[in-house]
């Protein structure tokens, strides 16, 4: 098989074989997954890739939202179901997990089969689930996550996308009537970040594989559910589907920690010894392993994640507005101040961005792109979003009472932190989202020159060099050409609130300019690019964070609302300064708090503000 672009490139910058092998596995692997969308659903024409390097805008690309909720109805029906028990202060048994009727009257409801497809009833798109999810997350974050890692990520996607129609008759209905709860198995003790080093093994033995090995930090892996457990087999890593046994048994042991995050939901580490899981419960792929299933459905996880941290956001939301109207200081209530005030526009902004990319990625999903780039941005931006503002807003604003057992900061604080974590560390996909932005320019423009960079042994070419190699050299030449003599096609305003457009353009300008940056930063540090983990991971959040300026605009102009739109503008001049390193200018902070004021106004004029979670009342 070829290698890919980045082991031939760590070979070439003289890393060790086994790292270059190790990187050209997950390469492989994401090429794979690649490989299983129709080429215009590609990275390569993604709308972020195309932004960056194509000479045209993909503009109507940015505007792709798709609002209709046909199955809404029914939808709503299971947030009945969670409200009910939220009422009676039932959402938790006495394990202080999520209570088994809850789930069990969930079940019933349809909750678990949402994206598993049966004959007598479809999936619901990919951007009904999303924002389904966000309304759950609002009022409990748990019973989203579950929903997320059951069907996006743990043994749903892997069966309905890579399964054969046994796996599928047998194991999809069960799935979607909560028969099965499922979860993904691939972080081992020694394998988080690197999935190349998995140990755990599977070795045929006459019907069944006998499995050997430990898992770690598995989200629903309890008894009786059913995992997709990613092991060695014949020395690649493959996916089996393990139905875990209604009990511990000398063959497969639950390992229990002590740990904070998900405290609602089961995680746990598994052991197993001779543990036998039936033949065909291996999931058999033309190409690509077991890294590919994970790889395909990290993506939805990815949304989900961005989703449940929108739901998250809001509870905060909803918890400060009530709080900041309550809590007087020298002779004022909090709301009045400049700060909360700011904190709380700043945060409204956070939300609106979130559900922009949320609904933009979900519907990309549903059209048929594979989303890469775009899933990565939802994750890191919803994750990062949510770190903040627990920390930096709601935590500060509720002050002591933050961290009284029963207050939203004090008993979640590790729940909004985990998200940075899991399903991919955020300065880590920052590395892989820059690593799928310039796979393409480097393969057709660096990689014949670091060739003849190793075969003459020579780190840096000099002019001399680069004159008696100029037919490697010429293509390059021609694109760096054509990029600094012609202007590209900007970005269409049409369908844009007036008031975001000079926001947008200068994004969607400069967002066209990071190919050449891209490139420079290549051209610069060549074959150690690789080793520049720090300025990847710069450029890459920059990146990031135009595409999530010019989607909260085209977002937020489909609502012709004002407020929202003045929440777009507190959004783009957050980016506008993570970007640029500068703090809020007068203009800023004002059109801030104004907006901070303006909503907190509303909430207690229209009474949403709930004043009854209000700890330690004087
Ligand atoms: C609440 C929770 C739920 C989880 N659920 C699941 C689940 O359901 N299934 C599952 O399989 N896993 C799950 N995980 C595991 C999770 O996916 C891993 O924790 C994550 O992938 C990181 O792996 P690690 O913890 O081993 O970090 P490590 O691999 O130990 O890495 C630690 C840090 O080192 C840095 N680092 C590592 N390698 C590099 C490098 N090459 N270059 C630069 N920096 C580097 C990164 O900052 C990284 O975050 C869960 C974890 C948590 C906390």
């Amino acid at each position: 098989m070829d290698k890919s672009f980045a082991e031939v490139a760590m070979e070439l910058s003289g890393k060790s074989a086994e790292e270059s092998q190790s990187i050209g596995k997950v390469d492989t692997a994401d090429d794979q997954v690649e490989d299983m969308f129709q080429e215009k659903y590609q990275t390569k024409n993604s709308p972020v890739y195309r932004a960056v390097w194509d000479h045209t805008f993909p503009s109507s690309e940015f505007f792709s939202f798709d609002f209709a909720r046909p199955n809404w109805p029914h939808l709503e029906n299971n947030i009945n179901i969670i409200n009910k028990y939220k009422d009676i202060e039932a959402l938790h048994g006495p394990n202080k997990k999520l209570n088994e009727e809850l789930l069990a009257d969930l079940a019933e409801a349809g909750y678990f089969g949402l994206l598993v497809p049966l004959a007598e009833k479809p999936p619901i798109k990919f951007s009904e689930f999303s924002a389904f999810l966000t309304e759950v997350a609002r009022i409990e974050a748990s019973i989203a996550g579950l929903a997320s890692v059951h069907g996006c990520i743990g043994a749903v996607d892997p069966i309905k996308t890579f399964g054969n129609q046994d796996q599928r008759d047998r194991y999809l209905p069960k799935l979607a009537d909560g028969q099965f709860l499922s979860g993904f198995a691939l972080t081992e003790p020694g394998a988080g970040s690197d999935m190349t080093s998995l140990k755990t093994t599977a070795v045929l033995d006459g019907d069944h594989y006998v499995v050997n090995g430990e898992k770690l930090f598995i989200t629903n892996a309890v008894c009786g559910r059913l995992i997709s457990l990613v092991c060695m087999i014949d020395n690649k890593p493959q996916v089996l589907l393990a139905e875990l046994p209604p009990t511990e048994t000398d063959e497969f042991q639950l390992v229990k920690y002590d740990l904070h995050a998900l405290k609602r939901l089961h995680n746990n580490g598994l052991v197993f010894k001779n543990f036998r899981v039936p033949k065909e419960n291996l999931i058999q792929l033309d190409r690509g392993d077991g890294l590919t299933i994970a790889y395909h459905g990290l993506n939805l996880g990815r949304i989900s994640l961005c989703a449940n941290a929108s739901g998250c956001m809001k509870m905060m939301l909803d918890s400060m507005i009530p709080w900041a109207h309550y809590r007087n200081t020298y002779g004022q209530p909090i709301k009045n101040r400049e700060l909360v005030q700011n904190r709380i526009g700043k945060l409204a902004g956070y939300i609106l961005a979130s559900d922009a990319l949320v609904a933009w990625c979900s519907s990309l999903i549903d059209s048929g792109y594979r989303g890469e780039l775009e899933c990565i941005i939802a994750k890191t931006f919803g994750s990062e979003c949510q770190k903040e503002a627990a920390i930096d807003l709601c935590m500060k604003t509720h002050g002591g009472r933050s961290f009284l057992g029963g207050h939203i900061i004090g008993d979640n604080i590790h729940e909004f932190l985990a998200p940075l974590i899991y399903e991919g560390e955020g300065d880590m996909l920052n590395m892989a989202f820059f690593k799928a932005l310039v796979k393409e320019h480097g393969v057709q423009y660096f990689e014949p020159i670091g060739r003849v960079m190793a075969q003459s042994g020579k780190k840096n070419m000099s002019p001399l060099d680069m004159a008696k190699n100029y037919k490697t050299f010429l293509p390059y030449a021609k694109w760096m050409l054509k990029e600094t003599t012609y202007s590209k096609g900007a970005m269409r305003m049409d369908g844009l609130s007036h008031t975001l457009r000079a926001y947008v353009s200068v994004a969607a300008k400069e967002l066209q300019d990071t190919g050449k940056e891209l490139s420079a930063l290549m051209r610069k540090y060549q074959l150690k690019l690789g080793d520049k983990q720090c300025r990847i991971s710069m450029l890459s959040r920059k990146i990031q964070n135009l595409v999530t300026l010019i989607v909260t605009c085209t977002y937020a102009s489909m609502f012709d609302n004002d407020v929202i739109t003045k929440t777009a503008e507190v959004t783009c001049d957050n980016l506008c300064n993570s970007i640029s390193g500068h703090n809020q200018t007068d203009e800023q902070i004002k059109r801030s708090v104004a907006l901070g004021q303006q909503i907190t106004h509303c909430a207690i004029m229209n009474q949403e503000a709930n004043f009854d979670d209000i700890l330690m009342k004087y």
